[in-house]
């Protein structure tokens, strides 16, 4: 099973309601997608997303990377020897994390239907379930009362409130939510970098003692400020996830080393897919630290890796992945079923979509 081909296209998906976090606003997803051909007929399919404020990249950037720096390497190869093809990947290029992404999960759905079995389960097949939750993008509290109770309706009960643009108003929208939502819808908040260290605490602090009950609150302040999220975390009682201050399994180690935070998200567009997230949570893991699975604004094809990589996992103990959920329709058929809150995995192979070969 010799990889011959590795095409480079493009996916859209119009979504639901604008994306609008403390770093960007979005209302179509236009991502890279790679079909990945072997000798004996088969595709592996995977999806990049190119998002410049978080990890650097462009779909210019995206596909440069892809077709003139990792295909060259990687064509030739043998699916059955998958950590040697993700090691040389590795070695190629430095950083392009979400180039290497869509790669390694198109070769991981390779990989599996050689197998002939779904993904999840020949990572561990832990659970065959996922909850996750669904992001409500920062506007005036109004709107963002609006839009939780129009996801409640739909079935959410977890909300990722998105704070950070405004850090006067930040409390009054989150107890706006609450106040809205009732006590029985778990709420997270998701600051974007968006608040100094000072900041963070006064406002956490302050969400704490209105007891408005939020589950974590991520990345409070930039990403490269390790030192501000260690006194964040050591300085409220709510739980710390960091999310752009932690990409690759070697910065995990140092913000545990720190005590930076209590809990990681791992993304496949920041670690550089599967290979290295599953390094990143074995250490997180041992470390005691529990970890989310998120994602960009991605649609259903590299929200499905994530999702069989995270139902392998025990230490995958929160779920980000609206990512189809937002969007007004799947660009791919197959793979496992989004409804409402639920991910339920399939058993079909490999990643589980249904795709022709071309
Ligand atoms: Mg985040």
């Amino acid at each position: 099973m010799k990889i011959t081909k590795v095409k480079v296209g493009f996916v859209e998906a119009p979504l639901i309601t604008p994306f609008k976090t403390a770093l960007r606003t979005v209302h179509t997803i236009k991502n890279v997608a790679v079909n990945i051909y072997t000798d004996d007929g088969q595709v592996g399919v995977g999806e990049a997303a190119p998002t410049a404020v978080i990890t650097g990249e462009t779909i210019a950037s995206i596909t440069h990377a892809i077709e003139h720096v990792i295909a060259p390497v990687i064509i030739g190869m043998d699916i059955k020897e998958i950590s040697l093809i993700l090691d040389r990947m590795e070695q190629s290029l430095y950083k392009n994390t979400s180039a290497k992404a869509a790669v390694d999960m198109a070769l991981y759905d390779l990989w599996a239907k050689k197998q002939r079995a779904p993904l999840y389960q020949l990572l561990g097949g832990y659970r065959h379930q996922l909850t996750t939750d669904i992001t409500i993008s920062v506007n005036d509290s109004e709107e963002m009362v609006r839009d939780s109770l129009h996801a409640v309706q739909r079935g959410f009960s977890i909300l990722k409130v998105k704070v950070g643009k405004d850090a006067r108003t930040d409390v009054d929208r989150v107890v706006a939510i609450r106040n809205a939502v009732g006590p029985n819808v778990v709420l997270r908040v998701d600051a974007n970098q968006g608040w100094t260290p000072k900041e963070a605490v006064r406002i956490i602090g302050q969400l704490e003692d209105k007891g408005v009950n939020i589950e974590l609150v991520e990345q409070p302040v930039h990403y490269s400020d390790l030192s501000g999220m260690h006194y964040v975390t050591n300085h409220t009682q709510t739980s710390i996830l960091a999310d752009e201050s932690v990409f690759s399994p070697k910065e995990a180690l140092t913000l545990i080393h720190m005590g930076a935070a209590d809990l990681i998200n791992i993304k496949l567009m920041k670690t550089g897919g599967i290979f290295q997230a599953q390094k990143l949570c074995n250490i997180a893991e041992a470390s005691g630290i529990e970890c989310m699975i998120g994602c960009m604004l991605e649609t259903k094809i590299s929200v499905s890796a994530a999702a069989h990589f995270a139902a392998a996992n025990k230490n995958i103990t929160m779920v980000d992945l609206d990512g189809p959920s937002l969007c007004v329709e799947d660009p791919i058929d197959g793979g496992p079923i989004f409804e409402g809150e639920k991910i339920q995995m399939t058993d079909e192979p490999g990643l589980g979509f249904l795709i022709e070969n071309s």
